[in-house]
């Protein structure tokens, strides 16, 4: 029974966030055909990657 009423805080991060109430992003969408706005990738400590089409990109 511990932590009833919390658990909402344990869900997935949100990949948006409200900023002076307005919607900011934060992941970075896939861009490559088939995707686009809407597919997140996974943000990694060196790369993105996404999940749906299998790209990935270095950051610089
Ligand atoms: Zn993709």
């Amino acid at each position: 029974m511990a932590g009833s009423g919390e658990n909402w805080k344990k869900a997935k991060p949100s990949k948006y966030a409200i900023e002076d109430g307005k919607l900011v992003r934060n992941g970075e969408v896939c861009l490559q055909p088939g995707c686009g706005p809407g597919v997140f990738m996974a943000v990694h400590k060196d790369r993105k990657h996404c999940g749906r089409c299998g790209y990935s990109e270095k950051n610089e």
